[in-house]
């Protein structure tokens, strides 16, 4: 090593750690780089244990590989990076006046130190066990290292369990339901919340929830486990508060992630509200020496200006790179917070969000307008997928806050292209001339984003009022006797159908059956058709025939998520 060379020391070695010593490296080819980690794998792309636990690829070392195929192993950063990569070495102390770790070696318990000049800290975080009896059976695991993902790879592969319960309906959770249902095992996921996928507001959850249903798996909501029933030490079912029991032979636990700042807080840096290490923008601790990335940090979302945990790989990677120039140039680079974009897949579902969702924006005090738009993610003749979106702006200003997409079409690009309007603090008015790619291959002419961005316009405006699907049937259920005018033609309404009292007045019969309307024009009618554009056109003729109450209903039958006469 070159004389003075800088000393930059890395604990943890997954996705934020190795990121930042990789960014360093190229920054500073002098420096001494070091990465420490307890775990016996490095650079384990977490995000993809589901698919290797569901079969999508056998070979356990695509966990590790890089594009070009090689294992990220210590001599792969040996020889490739010049980084010393230690395993199974657990940093026990940080020595902040002597800037030096104390690590352990796993094998045989041996001590030794390393000295830094620069610190870095991305100990990630760790899964949370709800608090409830017998949560250390044999056959309780969580999914959150590489030996959780191999040791439910093996149990699919040996095909002796028949019935698993999923405990937490996250991200993680329903990404481990799909995999175990496609491995033939009977899933049931108990989530203690009214809904799964928290990233989502209710309606667009349980349109979720509705699809693992039809593809087998049982989702209960609100309604916690109260204890891991076994026997001689083995798990034999999960028992829930209600007094339900759902025999099972595994269970796997997703009830969150929290993050892991022992060490840190051991050696004095300071955590914040929500658990993790606060850091500043350039990712620095209250140690000028000593950063901290990914999971066991917390930073402020951008729309509300609120610290978040938001345990997410891009952000890991993203803070990585910042901090590893800082920490190799003493640089000020800056990685200034999340807008917390997300998504997973759920069997033909994609379920995505970014920004803010209504329940969210109420709470951190906006003034919100709504609106839930269903429409198929390109033309008839290319195979169109519907998506189901719901969009959040600010009253008054118009600022988009948030954007939800569900369904079998492509979400991602369209939450891709919001997460990037939000990050330009764009108006619905700017989202909704906004210039996007259009073949029809890919996109109806008029994006389904851009299309919801003219219909939350059209209600911000006045020129269209909206219901949504949960309000109609709450006033259904509570007795009211609403005028809902379904808008279909005879055929779809044959096939499928509400059932709640709506009359079928299809939009190419409307004009000469208008005298089957209410005679009081300023009576409440509600219209709908398959996704509600039918719906609107209906709308838009009877206010200009003088009604004066009606109201689309948002996202028409496809965002209906309650059950159905047909
Ligand atoms: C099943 C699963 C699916 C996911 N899917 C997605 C997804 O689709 N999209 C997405 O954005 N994110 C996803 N994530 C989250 C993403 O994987 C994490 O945000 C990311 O791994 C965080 O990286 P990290 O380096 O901060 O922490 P981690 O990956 O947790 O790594 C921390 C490492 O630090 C080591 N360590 C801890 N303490 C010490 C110590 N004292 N000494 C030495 N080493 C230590 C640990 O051994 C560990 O390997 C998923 C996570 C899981 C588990």
């Amino acid at each position: 090593m070159t004389q003075n060379a800088r000393r930059i020391v890395v604990v943890g070695g997954s996705a934020a750690g190795p990121k930042t010593a990789a960014k360093a490296r190229r920054m500073d080819q002098h420096a001494e780089i070091t990465i420490i980690q307890k775990a016996p794998d490095l650079s384990m792309a977490s995000c993809g244990y589901p698919y290797y636990v569901g079969g999508v690829f056998d070979d356990r070392n695509q966990l590790l590989c890089t594009p070009a195929g090689v294992v990220r192993d210590p001599g792969f950063f040996l020889n490739a990076k010049g980084i010393t990569a230690m395993t199974e070495t657990e940093v026990v102390a940080i020595d902040r006046e002597h800037k030096q770790v104390q690590c352990r070696k796993l094998a045989d318990g041996s001590t030794f130190d390393v000295p830094y000049d620069k610190l870095v800290l991305a100990t990630g975080a760790e899964p949370i066990m709800p608090p409830v009896p017998g949560a250390d059976l044999e056959g309780i695991t969580t999914l959150q290292s590489m030996r959780d993902a191999d040791f439910l790879r093996k149990t699919r592969d040996d095909k002796k369990i028949r019935k698993a319960v999923v405990v937490g309906g996250g991200l993680i959770g329903v990404e481990t339901c799909e995999a175990l249902e496609l491995a033939g095992i009977g899933i049931t996921v108990v989530e203690m919340l009214p809904q799964i996928l928290m990233f989502l507001d209710w309606e667009l959850a349980k349109l979720v929830e509705n699809h693992m249903r039809s593809k087998g798996s049982m989702v209960i909501t609100e309604n916690p486990v109260a204890a891991f029933l076994g026997e001689h030490g083995v798990l034999t079912g999960v028992k829930l508060k209600n007094g339900t029991e759902l025999p099972c032979e595994l269970a796997v636990v997703a009830t969150g992630v929290r993050p892991n700042t022992k060490l840190a807080q051991a050696a004095g840096l300071t955590v914040g509200k929500r658990g993790g290490l606060l850091v500043d923008t350039c990712m620095r601790t209250n140690d000028p020496d000593i950063y901290a990335v990914g999971d066991c940090i917390e930073i402020p979302n951008l729309i509300t200006g609120q610290r978040v945990h938001a345990p997410y790989g891009d952000l890991a990677n993203l803070q990585g790179r910042v901090a590893g120039q800082n920490v190799a140039t003493d640089s000020n680079i800056e990685f200034p917070g999340t807008i917390q974009t997300g998504i997973c897949k759920v069997f033909d579902y994609s379920a995505g969000a970014t920004g803010l969702n209504e329940r969210v924006a109420r709470d951190a005090g906006f003034d919100v307008e709504t609106v839930i738009s269903a429409a198929p993610d390109k033309p008839g003749f290319m195979g169109a997928k519907l998506l189901v979106m719901k969009m959040v702006a600010e009253r008054g200003t118009g600022r988009l806050l948030g954007v939800q997409c569900v369904g079998p079409g492509d979400c991602s690009k369209r939450i891709a292209a919001a997460a990037m309007a939000l990050h330009g603090k764009l108006t619905i008015a700017d989202l909704g001339v906004a210039d996007l790619p259009y073949a029809p291959p890919f996109s109806p002419a008029i994006d389904n984003l851009i299309m919801a961005a003219h219909v939350l316009e059209n209600k911000m405006t006045g020129r269209m009022r909206g219901i949504s699907c949960r309000e109609v049937k709450a006033r259904v259920d509570a007795g009211e006797n609403l005028f809902l005018i379904d808008t279909r033609g005879a055929d779809e309404f044959e096939q499928m159908r509400l059932g709640i009292g709506e009359v079928l007045i299809p939009l190419g019969a409307l004009r000469r059956r208008m005298n089957e309307l209410p005679t009081d024009k300023s009576r409440e009618i509600i219209t709908y058709c398959k996704i509600s554009l039918r719906g609107y056109e209906v709308a838009n003729y009877l206010e200009a025939h003088g009604y004066t109450n009606v109201k689309v209903m948002e996202g028409g039958l496809m965002a209906w998520p309650f059950p159905r006469e047909k």
